[in-house]
């Protein structure tokens, strides 16, 4: 229809230059001059067409058909690949964004090692700044560990190194090889991870070490009550002294159960009001028979604020704090209980004795699994080492901490604060 359309202005053209030359005798001139006329046309449209080749991204400014159709199907790919282009930039951009979000380093290499790019966790973890843009990250980054690992290019090989900036810290690389050729190196802080395996074997460890003696004990007591050629008193004689070390493995197993209950159960949503008052008795009560005397134990009680909580372990709280109260005091050292109001609103539970009181490089330590600020005495003190580590547990759980005072020689005060349901400012949705 266009190509047609040519051809009509060619022969209107024509027949012009016929109407005009014809009559005066001039029709070679007319058309001649026709011609170059209809030539004069088509070059207008190629300039155009070439004018707008430097710019092919606006619309075709021809205005004969033909013309127009040479240059609007480059136009419309041109459209379509830029609306695949811009999809694929935004796309480029979200990633960079997730990237840049990660809180593992990312330093994307050229093939001949060079940095190209990186996000901001590089710059926190191997100090990169835009600077190092260029360089090989061999160079920037000088740890022998490291630089073994780019030079030998191997895909996926996983090597721990000490960080650069924080000789406390260890950091993990792996090397990818992607498309193109380039090389993404991944690098993250492991040391939190390092920390809790470290945790877990010596809790391991610890439990076993501290089952080994009393199951040992056991254990040898029973071969000898089961052999029938040993004295028949004897025997008897050892049966009783059983008891002694299968407590302790008792009381071991229970303190893990509950640690671990602790750890991995929720809070009910709705808490009762625990009484203080009641429950600090009763644990006074169940302590007194490890006490030196009834009279060692005195309890002041003044505050009458309730506590939302799980009475069973507050309960653990206040016979932890009294039994290590009396069995880290000498003999007739008075232990004071008290439940009393700080501020309206705020009332405190502190246990005070006048023991062996604690060192201060010990006190950040002791509400840790197992430790002890003097392993030998241990044995002849009893207790299973986990009687803080519950403490702290349980008062985190109830929205509260455990404070220690202690001077060496004097005694020590454990304390923590609750803070009324009351108390709390109200907050509604309106
Ligand atoms: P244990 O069963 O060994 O008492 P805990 O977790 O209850 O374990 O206490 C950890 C360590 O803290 C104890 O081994 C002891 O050294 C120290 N400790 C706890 N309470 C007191 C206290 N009232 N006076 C002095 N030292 C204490």
């Amino acid at each position: 229809m266009s190509f047609s359309r040519e051809i009509v202005s060619a022969l209107v053209l024509g027949v012009i230059a016929l109407l005009v030359g014809i009559p005066t005798g001039t029709t070679g001139w007319a058309l001649f001059i026709g011609s170059l006329l209809w030539i004069a046309l088509q070059v207008l449209e190629f300039r155009k067409l070439s004018r707008w080749s430097g710019q092919p991204l606006t619309t075709p400014p021809n205005a004969s058909p033909s013309w127009y159709n040479v240059s609007i199907t480059p136009y419309r790919l041109l459209q379509r690949e830029r609306g695949r282009s811009r999809r694929f930039l935004a796309r480029m951009r979200e990633v960079l964004g997730l990237v840049e979000v990660i809180p593992d380093a990312v330093i994307i290499m050229t093939p001949s090692g060079e940095i190209e790019n990186f996000n901001a966790a590089a710059s926190d973890l191997l100090n990169l700044n835009h600077d190092d843009l260029g360089l090989t990250l061999a160079s920037v980054v000088r740890n022998p560990h490291f630089v073994a690992m780019l030079r030998e290019e191997a895909d996926d090989t996983l090597i721990e190194f000490t960080s650069p900036l924080d000789s406390d810290k260890t950091l993990e690389a792996r090397l990818f090889h992607v498309e193109g050729g380039r090389i993404v190196v991944i690098v993250r802080d492991i040391s939190e991870l390092n920390r809790l395996l470290t945790m877990r074997q010596s809790f391991v460890a610890n439990v076993s070490h501290e089952l080994r003696t009393p199951l040992t004990v056991v254990a040898g007591y029973l071969e000898i009550i089961v052999d029938e050629q040993q004295d028949a008193d004897l025997r008897l004689g050892l049966v009783n002294k059983l008891t002694s070390p299968l407590a302790r493995i008792r009381s071991l197993v229970e303190d893990l159960l509950l640690l671990s209950r602790l750890e991995s159960t929720p809070m009910p949503a709705q808490l009762d009001p625990i009484s203080m008052h009641a429950m600090i008795q009763s644990a006074v009560n169940e302590v007194n028979g490890i006490a030196h005397s009834p009279e060692q134990i005195s309890v002041h009680c003044t505050s009458t604020q309730t506590v939302p909580g799980l009475e069973q372990e507050l309960y653990s709280v206040c016979v932890n704090l009294l039994s290590n109260a009396i069995r880290y005091s000498p003999e007739g050292t008075p232990v004071k209980v008290s439940w009393e109001e700080v501020e309206p609103g705020l009332s405190r539970l502190s246990v005070e004795d006048g023991g062996v009181g604690i060192a201060p490089e010990h006190i950040s330590r002791i509400t840790e699994r197992f430790y002890r600020v003097d392993m030998a005495d241990a044995r002849t003190r009893g207790g299973t080492g986990l009687g803080l580590a519950i403490v702290k547990h349980v008062l985190r759980r109830h929205d509260s901490e455990l404070k220690v005072e202690s001077t060496l020689g004097e005694g020590s005060t454990f304390f923590c604060e609750f803070r009324s349901p009351e108390a709390h400012p109200v907050q509604a949705i309106l």
